[in-house]
C-alpha cells in the first residue's frame, strides 16, 4: 500500500516522500483513512510505530478542507496533548514537517522556558497548538489562547499522563472544548483509568491496534544480565566498552541516581549526560542534541524524561535499575528497535529486583533470558533489600492535583521488591537451550578491561 492510496493531498504526499517514507507504517494505514472520515480513533499504539505521523497528517488534511471561523481570524483548530516536553518538541517539529507546503500555522508551549515568546506566537494566530497540560492551563488563565474553535483534540500517550497525574488538568482542558469534534486517543497501554476516560471521550471511536496490548515491540531482543547492585556501574562500563557501543540510553530510578551514574560514567572515561526532570529545559535540549550528535555516548534517563525521546537508529537501551512500574519497562524499550529497525534492551537485575522483574514477564508474556556476564555472577548470600525509590528529597511523586500519592502502585511494588525469590528460584533461559553464561566479549578494549577490572 502507498501514501498515494490513503487519499491524502499532493501537498501532504510531498513532505512525506521529502522525508523518505516510502509505504505508510502499519498504524498509519490503519488510522489515516477514518480519521480522513472525522472519525474519533482510539489507538493501542507502541512507541515508534510512527503514530505521530498516522495523526498528524489527516489532521492537517481535515483542517485544510475545514473553513475557517467566521470573523476569518486565524484560530486554534487542532490541539494535541502530550505529557512532556520533549514530546511536545517532538509532535510540534513533526507537524511543521509533514505540513511545510501547507498554509497552516502551528506552536507548541510547554513549561520550563519563558512563556513570553509563546504568548507573542498566540498571539499572532495560529492553526494547532501542541502542548503539555500545565503550561496550556497557565495560558487560558493569562487569557493568551482561546481554545473555543478547537475542532479536533488528540490525546497523546494518554497513559502516560494519566501516571503524571495530569487526569485534573486533562478534564479542565475539556471542559475548555465547546465545539470540538473528534478525538484521536492514543495510549501505549490500557489500565482501566485509561478505559475510562476513554470512555467519556471518544463516540463510537475506531479501534486501532498495531501490536498486541502490554507486549513489547517485536524488533528489540531482551535480555537480563543478573548482577549485584554494587557491581551494575562495573558492569555498565565494561558493557559499553566490551562491546564499543556509541551510543546508549540507560534508565534509572531516580533523578539523584541519574546525575550520580552519569558522574561514575565520566570518571571511567566514557563520555555521559544525565537528562531529568531537575535540569532545566536548556540543559535537557543540549544534552539530548549532544547525543543524538554523537558527542555524547551514554545519556542517562529516567523515565519522564525519556518519555517521548525519539533518536533515529538507537541500537542500545539499558535498564540500570528496573522501573517501578511494570508498564515502564514497554515504555523504555520502545526507545530502540523503533520503525522497523533492530534494538537490543539490556536490564541490569540484582536481587533486590526480582519481584519488578517478575511482573515485567508477566506483562509481556515471556520470560526474558537470564545471561550472566562473565564474573559478574550475582554473589548467592546476598539478601533482598527494599528499593530505594528516592522520594522526596531524590524523585518526586507525580503531579496530582486532588494530593493523593500517585505512586501508590509503586510503592506496592517496592514493598513487595523484598519477598521476591532469589536468583537461584527463578526460571532462567537455560530452560529454552539458551545460554546461561556468557564469557565476556572478547573484543574487550582497554577501557573495557580497566572497568570491569
Ligand atoms: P513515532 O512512533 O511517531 O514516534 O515515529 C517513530 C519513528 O518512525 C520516527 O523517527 C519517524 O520519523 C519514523 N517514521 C514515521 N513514519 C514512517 C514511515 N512511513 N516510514 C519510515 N519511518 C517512519
Amino acid at each position: 500500500m502507498s501514501f498515494e492510496s490513503l487519499g491524502l493531498r499532493t501537498e501532504l504526499l510531498r513532505a512525506v516522500s521529502e522525508k523518505g517514507y516510502s509505504h505508510p507504517t502499519p498504524i498509519q494505514r490503519q488510522a489515516i483513512p477514518p480519521i480522513l472520515e472525522g472519525r474519533d480513533i482510539m489507538g493501542g499504539a507502541q512507541t515508534g510505530t510512527g503514530k505521530t505521523a498516522g495523526f498528524t497528517l489527516p489532521l492537517l488534511q481535515r483542517l485544510m478542507s475545514s473553513g475557517k471561523p467566521a470573523n476569518g481570524r486565524r484560530a486554534v483548530r487542532a490541539l494535541v496533548l502530550t505529557p512532556t516536553r520533549e514530546l511536545a518538541a517532538q509532535v510540534s517539529e513533526s507537524v511543521d514537517t509533514y505540513g511545510k507546503h501547507l498554509p497552516l500555522k502551528s506552536t507548541v508551549v510547554f513549561g520550563g522556558v519563558n512563556i513570553n515568546p509563546q504568548k507573542q506566537k498566540l498571539f499572532r494566530g495560529v492553526d494547532i497548538l501542541v502542548a503539555t497540560p500545565g503550561r496550556l492551563l497557565d495560558h487560558v488563565s493569562q487569557n493568551t489562547v482561546d481554545l473555543s474553535n478547537v475542532d479536533i483534540l488528540v490525546l497523546d500517550e494518554a497513559d502516560r499522563m494519566l501516571d503524571m497525574g495530569f487526569i485534573r488538568d486533562i478534564r479542565k482542558v475539556l471542559a475548555l472544548l465547546p465545539g470540538q469534534k473528534q478525538t484521536l486517543f492514543f495510549s501505549a497501554t490500557f489500565s482501566n483509568d485509561i478505559k475510562r476516560l476513554a470512555d467519556d471521550l471518544l463516540k463510537s471511536p475506531a479501534l486501532i491496534e498495531v501490536a498486541r496490548r502490554n507486549t513489547a515491540a517485536e524488533s528489540v531482543t531482551q535480555v537480563v544480565h543478573p548482577v549485584d547492585k554494587s557491581r551494575k556501574r562495573e558492569l555498565l562500563s565494561y558493557l559499553i566498552g566490551s562491546n564499543d557501543w556509541q551510543q546508549v540510553l540507560v534508565f534509572t530510578r531516580t533523578k539523584h541516581g541519574a546525575n550520580r551514574l552519569s558522574e561514575q560514567l565520566m570518571t571511567d572515561g566514557i563520555n555521559a549526560a544525565a537528562i531529568h526532570g531537575n535540569k532545566s529545559q536548556g540543559a535537557r535540549t543540549r544534552a539530548l542534541a549532544d547525543f543524538k550528535a554523537g558527542k555524547v555516548r551514554v545519556l542517562v534517563a529516567t523515565d519522564i524524561a525519556a518519555r517521548g525521546l525519539d533518536i533515529d537508529q538507537l541500537p542500545h537501551v539499558v535498564n540500570f535499575e528496573l522501573p517501578n512500574v511494570a508498564e515502564d519497562y514497554i515504555h523504555r524499550i520502545g526507545r530502540t528497535g523503533r520503525a522497523g529497525n533492530e534494538g537490543e534492551a539490556m536490564s541490569l537485575v540484582c536481587v533486590d529486583e526480582l519481584k519488578l522483574l517478575k511482573d515485567i514477564e508477566r506483562l509481556v508474556k515471556r520470560d526474558i533470558p537470564k545471561v550472566v556476564i562473565g564474573d559478574f555472577k550475582p554473589d548467592p548470600s546476598i539478601k533482598a533489600q527494599p528499593i530505594n525509590m528516592g522520594r522526596g528529597k531524590q524523585q518526586q511523586a507525580p503531579r496530582n492535583n486532588s494530593g493523593k500519592n500517585t505512586r501508590s502502585k509503586h510503592a506496592r511494588n517496592e514493598s513487595n521488591g523484598n519477598s521476591a525469590a532469589p536468583w537461584n528460584k527463578q526460571r532462567s533461559s537455560g530452560k529454552k537451550g539458551r545460554p546461561n553464561n556468557q564469557s565476556p566479549p572478547r573484543n574487550r578494549t582497554r577501557r573495557g578491561s580497566r572497568s570491569a577490572a
